[in-house]
């Protein structure tokens, strides 16, 4: 259920309300609208009704919330956005994210000089695994704290925030240290402990949407975390399996507005895993940001041919100044503000 606030409702008020959601067992989550505040009851909605909420001072309406994902859907936010802060740089609403950088961190060399090339062509925040999904399990896994150090070490030379991804809860600790975004990967979207995990951490999660998972499915995950109140996420989209063998994925941009219009939470898209080849890296990433996204996820490697893994589709770091400006101007037509600061 959401209960809507006066305009004018006091604070005793709105905390009254959420006193008597709590009461009967159900978990109250205030929104904080500019306009007016929001209260998500969630729990036994027989139980939340027989509190006659709708009498109370204060309170405007009692509307139920049909979805069943509740935190993440559009209407609990009343038309509002979500808009993140992650140390300085925002995301959602007006502002994008480029969020650029290598697959995985290989050596010092190779992640500093992306660091840099990426921090000079204007990306808001550095990606890279330390820890890596494979397919095979003989295949590199990630450097692991090592490569959780070097990140740290990027962060402190360029200042950019850093988005890596978290596999293992065991993990937590150490990659808490370095992240500033807890990236959840494709194939552990449906992976709940994992997701209830990193929302009680409070760190802002970015989760991609799963292989094979709908939209449905991906606000169900988004669900998991915000149920611990973890507010800060960001959904993915990465790219899908269909019938099409032609490149690793579909990229299924139709998602980009229908998630912006079926919840408030910012939408990014990664424009390298799909298609698995450099040369379609920037038309998907122009097309996303004319859609609407709130952001880019892409991969930039400093020497592509030599990547431990996903080299083909890695942009050249010298590729990269230009391909972020392109990338500027497609988000400006969607009425995104300039993301790249004047001194690049
Ligand atoms: C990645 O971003 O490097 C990655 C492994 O992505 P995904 O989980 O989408 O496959
Ligand atoms: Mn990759």
């Amino acid at each position: 259920m959401m209960i809507v606030m006066k305009q004018d409702a006091t604070e005793d008020e709105i905390c009254s309300v959420m006193e008597r959601i709590e009461s009967v067992g159900a978990c109250a989550r205030r929104s904080p609208g500019e306009v007016v505040t929001v209260i998500g009851a969630i729990g036994d909605r027989s139980h939340i009704a027989r509190l006659n909420l709708e009498g109370s001072a204060g309170v405007e309406r009692v509307v139920p919330i049909l979805k069943p994902y509740k935190l993440a859907s559009a209407e609990i936010r009343h038309g509002e956005r979500s808009v993140l802060d992650i140390c300085g740089r925002r995301i959602g609403g007006d502002h994008f994210a480029l969020i650029a950088g290598p697959c995985t961190v290989e050596s010092r060399d190779q992640l500093l000089t992306a660091a840099h090339s990426v921090n000079a062509g204007g990306a808001t925040m550095l990606r890279g695994g330390a820890y890596k999904p494979r397919t095979s399990p003989y295949a590199f896994h990630g450097l692991g704290i090592e490569g959780l150090w070097l990140l740290a070490e990027a962060k402190a030379q360029t200042g950019l925030p850093i988005v890596t991804e978290l596999m293992d809860a065991r993990d937590l600790e150490p990659v808490l240290e370095v992240a500033d975004v807890l990236q959840i990967g494709a194939r552990n979207m449906q992976n709940y402990a994992l997701l209830s995990e990193v929302g009680r951490s409070g760190r802002p999660v970015l989760i991609k949407r799963g292989l094979s998972s709908t939209l449905e499915e991906l606000l169900m995950a988004a669900e998991y975390v915000l149920k611990e109140g973890n507010e800060d996420v960001i959904l993915c989209e990465r790219g899908i399996r269909t019938f099409e063998t032609a490149y690793r994925f579909t990229l299924d941009l139709t998602a980009v507005p229908m998630l912006k219009e079926l919840s408030h939470l910012p939408v990014v898209v990664d424009p390298s895993h799909a298609p698995g080849r450099r040369d379609l890296v920037e038309p998907l990433s122009l097309a996303a940001a004319a859609a609407g996204a709130d952001g880019i996820i892409v991969e930039v490697h400093p020497a592509p041919e030599e990547a431990i893994c996903d080299g083909p589709q890695q942009l050249r770091t010298e590729d990269f100044a230009r391909y972020a400006q392109k990338v500027e101007a497609a988000a400006a037509v969607a009425g995104k503000v300039p993301f790249i600061p004047a001194t690049v």
